[in-house]
């Protein structure tokens, strides 16, 4: 885990793995609602944002979350979504992590020079179960992004995707449990078979963690807290490499970043046996992993 860039806060359910959506939950612990949709104030401009001796605060090359308490393609955001994107054209030498469940909105929201892609923006859409792998998959596939992946979180229901797979054009595949009030069980078979799909067609397949209510071998286990979860998933030795994912990155005068400007990722020793460091950009000690936000939603 090391950063995430929230430019709008609040979001609209879309599905069914919105049910128990974790940004409504932490926003009632907040005696706040979470259908309030809103500009964030300070962070809006994070990825300019300098530190005091004028450099930037996201470094070259580090993956950068959005709109994790929101959804970047939501409606009511779109008097906001040309200023972000400008960010990111700016940021040309950073990759942001862009996942939604609204790719039939993503089309029509690009800005107007975008071509065939931005080279740093890494769009991933949200398939929970089987029925939203095969409405917004197939889209994914047909979108003008260079680099597509799908998020299987919260993982409430058997997906398979290997037709999906087989285009060639999906670099990773995520699934996660779920947590919260009403965690519905994850089952283990459904981790293998998307496993077996995505290492026979030498995609990246990162099984983040468990949830709170895992199924295996017909017996329910019950694990609290993400450190558990994330060491559970790991020890189940599901996640796999795949072919390696590279962004072309360039520097604010359009030249390749080299590649020792580019960030290097910190590990801790409790990285060692977290499920998340295939996917994550390495430790900032924000001890956000410790807690609740590993944007899965
Ligand atoms: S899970 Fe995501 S898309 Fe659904 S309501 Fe929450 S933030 Fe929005
Ligand atoms: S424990 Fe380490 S590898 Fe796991 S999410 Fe946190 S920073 Fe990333």
């Amino acid at each position: 885990m090391h950063d995430i860039w929230n430019p709008w806060h609040g979001c609209i359910k879309k599905s069914e793995g919105c049910d128990n959506c974790y940004m409504y939950f932490l926003d009632r612990m907040r005696d706040q609602d979470g259908s309030v949709i809103y500009r964030t104030k300070s962070g809006f401009n994070y990825p300019i944002q300098k530190d005091r001796k004028g450099n930037y605060k996201i470094k070259s090359g580090e993956i950068i979350r959005v709109c994790m308490t929101s959804d970047f393609f939501l409606e009511e955001a779109d008097c906001w979504r040309d200023e972000a994107w400008e960010l990111m054209r700016i940021r040309s030498d950073v990759v942001f992590y862009l996942l939604t469940k609204r790719p039939e909105r993503a089309a029509a929201n690009l800005p107007k020079d975008w071509g065939d892609g931005w080279d740093n923006i890494f769009f991933n859409v949200t398939a929970e179960n089987q029925c939203r792998a095969d409405e917004r998959i197939p889209i994914l596939l047909e979108l003008p992004f260079k680099h597509k992946g799908v998020m299987c979180a919260p993982f409430i229901g058997k997906v398979s995707i290997r037709k999906y797979l087989e285009t060639g054009k999906i670099e990773q595949v995520l699934c996660d449990g779920e947590n919260y009030d009403g965690a519905r069980p994850c089952y283990y078979d459904w981790v293998k078979l998307l496993r077996r799909e995505c290492e026979d067609n030498n995609v990246r397949f990162v099984f983040c963690g468990t949830g709170r209510r895992f199924v295996k071998d017909g017996k329910l286990y019950k694990i609290e807290g993400n450190t558990l979860q994330t060491q559970q998933a790991y020890k189940s030795g599901m996640s796999f490499e795949g072919r390696p994912i590279h962004f072309d990155l360039y520097d604010s005068f359009g030249y390749p970043v080299a590649e020792e400007c580019l960030y290097k990722p910190v590990y801790r020793d409790r990285c060692d046996s977290c499920s998340m460091r295939l996917s994550c950009n390495g430790c900032s000690s924000c001890g956000k992993c410790d807690g609740k936000q590993r944007g899965k939603i």
